[in-house]
């Protein structure tokens, strides 16, 4: 992609009433546009960060037996009434609207009660189990509060996965294989470190339910950490009791800010229950439906990288979800333009995605853009470096230059493997 091409301008200054770091230098660096407080477009260069992720998350979820299908946005009232959920007393976010003759419908905020009446119609025997669906899609939410850039929105991709097992031992095993998927995603999009499988609250069914948060200052979240046994736990459930169950000691946790990137629910038979979710098993006999929910915040993962991979310059991108692997700068005369040319098909027939800054504007700002849109490396081409025969070279993250020949920039970058 050439730079000249690109319909998104990058800006110095920070946009007027955004207050999160990540929609800030988002918007100045033109990935996303914002439409309203909790609302935002995403333009070509965020919709590549946003499909690498969804990308890794799709592998982890195919990986553990999920199948792909997406939900409709425009739901029923009748299929929320089964479990009491349409009623705004109950869930204070949805957003309604009627058909023309009057007919109530509400934008889809979450699939757990549609994804049930889907099923229901499919699955009849124990032969029809297991079953575990997952869609990636925009969830529309009334939040109060929407001042965290598109940590959280009203209008957000997340990924929803549902599991349908026969018993309590099936169940496990997926709730377990989603955890140590989760933790893959969370490895290869450059956040497991920071990120803690947490307990929190668990609903009906279980008494905890499992978090994943990472470590950021602007999450909404606290949680606190006992490092040494790697637990962690929400504050809202932090007592007593629940301290005493887990085997650790108020004085040996450390208190931290943290997002929520994804959260996973163990319903039991509970929510087949309300819903009469059931299959008949070999003997005839009518039972229960174990479920799990397990959701990924997707366009938060985006937000939460952004604010934890920055610096004063702008973004820094980790290889895995950059919208290109490579920013290629032009500078000089003709001897550079065409050369650059050149490299950039080179690398391109290569497969290794470049932005080049085809741009007749002064370097500074080229350099300046290359560091506020945060591609992992930067490979300069001018009129002097070519004296030498070389190219520079130089990593986004720690800033080090190194000057190579064309030999050693494809061996570099030919070892740049995407995911
Ligand atoms: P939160 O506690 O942050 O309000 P939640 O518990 O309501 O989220 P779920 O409904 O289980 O979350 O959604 C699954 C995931 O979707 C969350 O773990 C989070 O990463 C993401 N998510 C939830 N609400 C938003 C939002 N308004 N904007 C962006 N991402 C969100
Ligand atoms: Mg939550």
């Amino acid at each position: 992609m050439k730079v000249s091409k690109l319909f998104t301008k990058t800006s110095k200054n920070i946009p007027a009433g955004e207050i999160a770091k990540n929609a800030q230098l988002l918007i100045r660096a033109g990935f996303i546009s914002k439409v309203m407080s909790g609302v935002y477009i995403y333009t070509p260069l965020g919709l590549r960060v946003i499909e690498n992720i969804k990308h890794i998350i799709r592998e982890e979820m195919n990986a553990i037996g999920g199948q792909e299908l997406i939900m409709s946005s425009l739901q029923k009232k009748e299929t929320w009434d089964v479990t009491g959920r349409w009623d705004d007393k109950v869930v204070d976010m949805w957003f309604k609207s009627k058909l023309k003759d009057g007919t109530e419908v509400g934008f889809a905020w979450s699939h757990e009660e549609a994804i049930i009446e889907m099923l229901k119609q499919y699955i009849e025997s124990y032969k029809d189990l297991p079953v575990n669906v997952y869609q990636i899609q925009t969830k529309m939410r009334n939040e109060l509060r929407s001042k965290s850039g598109i940590m959280r929105g009203r209008e957000f991709v997340m990924k929803d996965m549902y599991s349908c097992s026969l018993d309590a031992d099936q169940h496990d095993k997926f709730y377990n294989a989603t955890i140590d998927a989760y933790n893959r995603v969370f490895e290869r999009l450059g956040i497991a470190n920071d990120t803690y499988v947490t307990f929190a609250s668990g609903g009906a069914f279980t008494q905890f339910s499992h978090e994943f948060q990472t470590i950021c200052d602007a999450g909404e979240d606290v949680i606190y950490l006992h490092r040494g046994k790697n637990i962690a736990i929400n504050e809202d459930v932090m007592d007593d009791e629940n301290l005493a169950k887990l085997e650790i000691k108020r004085e040996e946790l450390e208190k931290v800010k943290t997002a929520e990137v994804g959260n996973i629910f163990n319903f039991g038979i509970k929510k087949s229950e309300e819903t009469d979710f059931t299959y008949t098993n070999a003997e005839g006999k009518k039972q229960y439906v174990y479920l799990g929910s397990y959701g990924i915040g997707v366009t938060r993962l985006m937000g939460v990288i952004v604010e934890k991979f920055s610096d004063e310059k702008g973004i820094i991108w980790p290889e895995n979800i950059s919208p290109f692997q490579v920013y290629l700068v032009r500078i000089g005369g003709e001897a550079a333009t065409s050369h650059a040319n050149e490299i950039y098909k080179e690398l391109t027939e290569n497969n290794i995605e470049v932005l080049y800054d085809d741009r007749d504007v002064h370097p500074g700002q080229k350099f300046a853009d290359s560091e506020l849109i945060g591609i992992p490396y930067r490979v300069t081409i001018s009129d002097r470096v070519l004296e030498n025969n070389t190219y520079e070279f130089v990593e986004r993250k720690n800033g080090q230059k190194s000057q190579l020949t064309h030999e050693q920039l494809l061996d570099k970058l030919g070892r740049l493997h995407k995911f």
